[in-house]
């Protein structure tokens, strides 16, 4: 325990422990051995962040002109770029994710901040042509309040970015829970608020678990929740806000359909599917997961697939040479071992990978996987793994090929690749899924609106309108005539 580094909550702008001094460990995937030790927020610490953050609201934060708010924001961006070596390898220990990815994130994540800085000043109001003589009415967008966000173990420094950048950007103030499993990056970004001096309470970043979650969610001043995480953990959000009658924005798993029509451009094809379930190790929301090949070019499209995939090199997340890391965790590497074995045993074909990699007996390597199944019933094509394994089945026609990517009930992502622009346009129109890439994958950007529909949650992050999805419209009625009302009993 005692050369563990030892994290503390950043809390009305000060450094703490939990009350009772309770803590926790992180383990660094690449050893399963623990390297940091974090303070586990109770209910009375959670009371605390939330209440130090409806003060800096109430004192300052909310009144603040946009355009001061938004300098605030330009300096998050700037120091993350300043850190994003740090910031990347603080996260590549705690997570496992590859640093070249994490180093990139850390980087390029500025640009949200950036962005919704410049979109601070210019969300306006309306005057309406109110349909009543002598009224003057117009509209006006105000802050929330405080907004509780809740982060998974993945992407934390994305996932934040899209909840604070907008929040803080309108005059909201935030109290952040990391995740239990990898709370780290989350840590250290709140050194960089305090490095630009943004004011006490704006932002309060707790570690903890359920416990933690369950009191800031059902706290009496959280005014709305942006949850990401997973399906079964949104269903206690939604039931959590039933007590402080809280908005709520849910980002949430996926089991992303890839189709692969006769016509595609193969070697982009691969390259992009392989970035899509094999990126991060398949530990991705959007990775595209169920594979779905035109019968005319299946076995040759899906022979090329196979020895591409049998290239990826497994290694330590902080070498460059790495393409695919350890698993974050133990409960990862059993869930993909439990999908494959029954999906073996109801008859799925294992093409490549399909048991644990000896690479290491200390960390959870699982190699690039992929599995032919005959229906997309069996378990590793149904079910969201978050790991590398990719389930490949076969379809005739557009119109299957539409069903089949439909028929299950996440609707996150989707793929096509086709060179023909008609069928490219029909196909991404039928799509039950929030995003469609067409020709490429796994790409994010502040401006482009990211997000679900069906299980995979509701509500937008990035892109223009989720900066007034925490903003709240009032509507003022002012009386322009010089004469009093003549029947207070008569409904104008
Ligand atoms: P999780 O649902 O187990 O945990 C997410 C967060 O919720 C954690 O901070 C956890 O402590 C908290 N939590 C758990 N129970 C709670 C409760 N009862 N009340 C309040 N908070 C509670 O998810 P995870 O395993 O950390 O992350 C993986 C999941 O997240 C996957 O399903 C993945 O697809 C999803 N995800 C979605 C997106 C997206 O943007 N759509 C992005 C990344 C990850």
């Amino acid at each position: 325990m005692n050369n563990l580094k030892e994290y503390k909550m950043y809390i009305n702008g000060e450094w703490v422990d939990a009350e009772n001094n309770r803590r926790f460990e992180s383990l660094n995937p690449e050893n399963n051995r623990p390297w940091a030790s974090f303070p586990e927020a109770s209910a009375k610490d959670v009371d605390h962040a939330v209440h130090a953050a409806k003060a800096a609201f109430d004192n300052g934060w909310s009144q603040l002109p946009a355009s001061e708010r938004a300098n605030y924001l330009r300096a998050i961006g700037d120091q993350l770029k300043e850190n994003a070596a740090h910031l990347g390898e603080i996260e590549t220990i705690d997570s496992g994710k590859l640093l070249k990815e994490t180093k990139f994130q850390a980087t390029y994540i500025a640009e949200y901040y950036y962005y919704y800085a410049s979109l601070a000043d210019k969300v306006e109001g309306t005057v309406i042509p109110i349909d009543k003589p002598d009224m003057h009415v117009t509209t006006t967008r105000e802050p929330i309040g405080v907004i509780a966000a809740i982060i998974p173990w993945n992407s934390q420094q994305f996932l934040t970015s899209t909840k604070i950048a907008p929040a803080l950007a309108m005059g909201n103030t935030v109290v952040l829970k990391t995740s239990e499993l990898s709370p780290a990056p989350l840590i250290e970004l709140a050194k960089l608020f305090e490095k630009i001096n943004l004011p006490k309470g704006v932002v309060n970043i707790v570690s903890g678990g359920i416990e933690c979650g369950h009191a800031l969610t059902t706290h009496p001043l959280i005014e709305k929740i942006a949850f990401t995480g997973g399906t079964e953990t949104a269903r206690h959000i939604i039931r959590n806000s039933a007590e402080n009658l809280a908005e709520v924005s849910l980002e949430l798993g996926g089991k992303s359909p890839v189709i692969v029509f006769d016509d595609a451009q193969q070697d982009n094809a691969i390259n992009n599917i392989v970035a899509g379930i094999f990126g991060a190790s398949g530990q991705s929301c959007i990775a595209g997961s169920r594979l779905y090949i035109q019968s005319t070019i299946y076995d040759s499209f899906l022979e090329q697939l196979v020895a591409r995939a049998e290239t990826i090199k497994l290694g330590p997340p902080l070498d460059p040479e790495s393409q695919m890391g350890p698993l974050s965790s133990l409960s990862q590497l059993e869930t993909i071992e439990d999908n494959v074995k029954r999906t073996i045993e109801q008859g799925g074909i294992v093409r490549c990978g399909g048991s644990r990699s000896s690479f290491s007996n200390e960390a959870y390597y699982y190699p690039a996987t992929i599995i032919e199944c005959e229906n997309h019933n069996l378990p590793t094509a149904e079910n969201e793994l978050f790991g590398p394994v990719l389930s490949v089945m076969k379809f005739d026609s557009e119109e299957e090929a539409i069903r089949l990517a439909n028929d299950n009930k996440y609707g996150l992502s989707s793929g096509i690749y086709t060179e023909n622009i008609g069928r490219a346009t029909r196909v991404s129109k039928a799509i039950q899924a929030g995003i469609v890439f067409i020709n490429t994958y796994r790409l994010i950007s502040p401006l482009a609106p990211f997000g679900g529909i069906k299980d995979s949650g509701f509500g937008k992050e990035a892109g223009i309108d989720s900066i007034k999805d925490y903003t709240r419209v009032k509507t003022t009625w002012l009386n322009t005539s010089n004469k009093p009302v003549d029947d207070p009993f008569k409904i104008r």
